[in-house]
């Protein structure tokens, strides 16, 4: 028995390849649309996306346009020149033996992205490329009625615009990786780029994992592993593997630089931990030489104009990192909230439109109707779309209804406790907050006359309680103010409902 963990003997240096499937109406060469999800199999087709012979590729430019706006956002170079290069393989997917990609000249590159994992520091993560290249076909593997095995294939995906993202080999934990996805896959959502949905397969991520001694300048053998389709299995997969080489290592064997794929549910070789699955070996790893790179000869290289880089900078949305600090510094809103409300670009302008429509002209008034309003999006809200499984867009709720609920607990109409009512009312109907009220007749009760009537009854009904809070029994109080709440269900405010029973109490 050791007690030395593996964290502190070994170092875990994690590189991550992510390929995205760009939201373009077509296909990277052809005019095929790129919308192919719901077709029927090898309709989304024609002569270049099935490679047949005697014809040419034509560059899809809104691909190049998303590629360098996905640069920019990972605040990548953009060289002047690049350009696209045949990468040869034999596989049954890749219907023309070699797929169009970039090779020693991409489109962007040597940026960085910075991620945080809660409880730490931010950390830049380096942007070593964001590539274009085509997407492949679709093989379905099926077995026939006598037990032989055959493949189908589906070309509708062959030839659909992919950016592969490739960062340096800075991350050092699962954690930090699945925050680095997270963030990627924000950004690109935040431009439109892509739907960057990892179960849909438009987000397909490949994690190079090695370890090598702390304080050890060299990089241990690489192990790239493949098949993960969710966020869970990104994690999962790193943490097995940083398990399962630290094992290698510690019982002197050498970790071989291979493929291997993250299967679910084979084993529980680390116990109920890793029950999750493992990764299994599939093949040595290849070399770039084994690729055969070489320029193609059927695109001409890409000349990008300084000029039209800024333009398109110029036309970028504000990225989260952004919108979250002007949210922290404009709103005094905390780190931890503001992260919450920019998790979406539609979140984000729920809250800026509800912002916009505050009548309080006061700088003070403004921060405090923007504080509830972050706490009910946050809060009630949040917590109604969840449970409907209902998207913020999909909503009824609008920005100025909010606002507008809000401004009612803000002038006393209703109480707090009455507009968890109201506002579940506005999310099922839409409707307007001040007719609500009226309709389920929740307004404060605002005379003491009327509170004074209620706990009148209360201490009636209550002989125990209230011989006991005068015998000095301070917390039967409690009891008496829950009973006088539910008798007005909730339309009285509480402090003044306390307020008037201990000096009756007290008479
Ligand atoms: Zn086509």
């Amino acid at each position: 028995m050791t007690t030395t963990t593996p964290a502190t003997r070994y170092e875990t240096v994690i590189g991550l390849e992510t390929h995205v499937q760009l939201l373009t109406e077509r296909k990277m060469f052809c005019d095929c649309s790129a919308a192919y999800a719901d077709a029927p199999p090898n309709t989304h087709v024609c002569p270049v996306c099935m490679a047949l012979p005697g014809v040419l590729p034509v560059m899809n430019r809104k691909a190049v346009e998303f590629t360098i706006m996905t640069g920019l956002a990972l605040n990548c170079e953009i060289p002047p020149f690049a350009k696209f290069d045949r990468k040869n393989y034999p596989y049954p997917d890749l219907l023309k033996g070699y797929q169009i990609s970039q090779f020693d000249m991409p489109s962007t590159q040597n940026g960085w992205v910075e991620v945080q994992v809660e409880g730490e520091e931010p950390r830049r993560v380096g942007i070593t490329r964001a590539h274009l290249e085509e997407d492949t076909a679709r093989l379905t593997h099926k077995e026939g009625a006598d037990g032989e095995s055959y493949s189908l294939i589906d070309m509708n995906r062959s030839g659909v615009p992919l950016m592969e993202v490739v960062t340096d080999p800075d991350m050092r934990s699962a954690e930090e990786a699945r925050e680095y996805l997270l963030k990627l896959r924000q950004i690109l959502r935040y431009m439109g780029v892509s739907n960057a949905n990892m179960e849909e397969g438009n987000f397909r991520c490949d994690a190079n994992i090695s370890l090598r001694p702390v304080g050890s300048a060299e990089y241990g053998a690489k192990v790239e592993i493949k098949n993960m389709n969710s966020f869970s299995a990104v994690y999962n997969a790193i943490q097995y593997e940083v398990r399962r080489q630290t094992e290698e290592l510690d019982a002197g064997r050498v970790i071989a630089q291979e493929t291997r794929g993250w299967v679910e549910d084979v084993n529980e070789a680390f116990g109920s931990d890793f029950a999750k699955g493992s990764t299994v070996s599939q093949r040595s790893k290849e070399g770039a030489h084994d690729y055969r790179y070489f320029p193609e000869p059927d695109l001409p290289p890409l000349t990008v104009d300084l000029s039209y880089v800024e333009k398109i900078r110029a036309a970028l949305p504000e990225l989260p990192d952004a919108k979250r600090a002007r949210f922290q510094s404009e709103f005094g809103l905390s780190l931890y909230d503001a992260n919450l409300l920019v998790e979406t670009r539609a979140k984000a302008a729920f809250f800026e439109e509800a912002v916009a429509a505050i009548e309080d002209p006061t700088d003070a008034g403004r921060l405090r109707f923007a504080r509830l309003i972050a706490n009910w999006m946050i809060g009630d809200f949040t917590r109604l779309l969840n449970a409907n499984e209902t998207e913020l867009a999909d909503s009824r709720v609008t920005p100025k209804r909010l606002y507008a609920m809000i401004s009612l607990i803000e002038q006393g109409t209703i109480t707090g406790a009455s507009a968890k009512s109201v506002f579940e009312e506005v999310f099922r109907t839409g409707g307007d907050p001040a007719a609500i009220v009226k309709d389920l007749g929740l307004e404060q009760i605002g005379g003491s006359d009327e509170i004074s009537q209620i706990v009148d009854k209360v201490i009636e009904a209550n002989p125990k309680p209230v011989a006991d809070y005068r015998a000095g029994k301070q917390e039967a109080v409690k009891f008496l103010v829950g009973m006088s709440m539910r008798e007005t269900k909730g339309r009285a405010n509480p402090a003044t409902l306390t307020e008037i029973l201990k000096q009756k109490l007290e008479a």
